[in-house]
């Protein structure tokens, strides 16, 4: 994946992201845990995934676009 130039972008143009539940457009980076039982798990054991998303900063909420683009999949 290449990352593409954003510097010259006109953010006005773009779509906010919105809340789904309080429509709040503020957003903090928060953790999901992932539980992986041992028999997905490379190594055999239980093991806990941490994936970064973002969470609504307001309710707290997680839309679901974020949790569909973590990279485990
Ligand atoms: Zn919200």
């Amino acid at each position: 994946m290449s990352t593409p130039d954003l510097s010259n972008v006109d953010l006005s143009k773009a779509k906010l992201m919105k809340c789904e539940k309080c429509e709040g457009s503020t957003f903090k980076q928060t953790i999901m845990l992932h539980k992986l039982s041992a028999l997905l798990s490379p190594n055999g054991q239980e093991t806990i995934v941490p994936a970064a998303v973002f969470g609504c900063e307001k309710c707290g909420h997680v839309n679901s676009d974020f949790t569909q683009k973590s990279s485990l999949t």
